[in-house]
């Protein structure tokens, strides 16, 4: 089974083009809402967080408060690696359990959405990677818009992470999404048609059933 992480910038637009796979039957693992759900009050990375963070993280409701934890995260790379170390083997943990029940439903290929993919090391575990790319100002302005950021709180989540241009340089497939979605779409439907035709499930192939050989879309890396 194909393992492509698919990974961006804040605000290049991963979650969109994550929408587009699984509307065309991609199965997604999606790391962002497995976080949301091991942050739960109860969940294995609730009660760590806490105690690393102390009370100001916790809302009047007694769930994590997302943002303070963001604040303080983004202001201290030492709390930012703190965060992360509790949080990353948890993570793997659930999508590695996630990644056996596809491969056992026999799917030829899986996306795992990654917001920060290279920054977490995953970028070795997988065997095609796929970057969404927009120009810095598009990604500025595009978060100013979805987040109501700031220009300066824009600037300071950007960042915080690897320029895009340097994980695009890694990518096996860019995808461009600094046109319209329509343009975009367009270059999704053909990289997953490319994925299924190299498993031999795509319209010349024996559909399912037949294997494949998932690896010959591997971009070699
Ligand atoms: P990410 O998941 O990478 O943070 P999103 O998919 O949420 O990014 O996209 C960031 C914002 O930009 C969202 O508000 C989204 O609706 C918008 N957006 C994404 N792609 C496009 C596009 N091609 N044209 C216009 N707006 C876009």
């Amino acid at each position: 089974m194909l393992r492509i992480g698919l990974t961006g910038g804040i605000a290049s637009g991963k979650s969109t083009v994550s929408r587009m796979l699984r509307e065309l039957g991609a199965p997604v693992i999606d790391a962002d809402a497995i976080v949301h759900a091991l942050q739960e009050p109860g969940g294995p990375a609730y009660g760590p967080i806490v105690a690393a963070f102390g009370p100001s993280v916790v809302g009047p409701d007694g769930r994590l408060d997302r943002r303070a934890l963001a604040r303080q995260v983004f202001a201290d790379p030492d709390c930012r690696r703190r965060l992360e170390a509790i949080v990353h083997p948890l993570v793997a943990a659930e999508m590695e359990r996630e990644l056996a029940a596809y491969a056992r439903a026999g799917r030829p290929a899986v996306v795992l959405d990654v917001p920060l993919l290279f920054e977490a090391g995953l970028d070795r575990q997988v065997d095609q990677i796929w970057v969404v790319y927009v120009d810095p100002e598009t990604q500025v302005r595009r978060l100013r818009e979805r987040d109501g950021l700031t220009e300066a709180e824009a600037r300071q989540r950007l960042a915080a992470q690897w320029p895009l241009n340097e994980k695009a340089a890694r990518a096996h497939v860019v995808i461009d999404n600094r046109g319209d979605l329509a343009a975009t779409r367009a270059q999704v439907e053909a990289a997953w048609a490319r994925v299924l035709e190299a498993a031999g499930r795509g319209p010349g192939g024996q559909g399912a059933g037949d294997q494949g050989d998932p690896a010959r879309g591997g971009g070699g890396r």
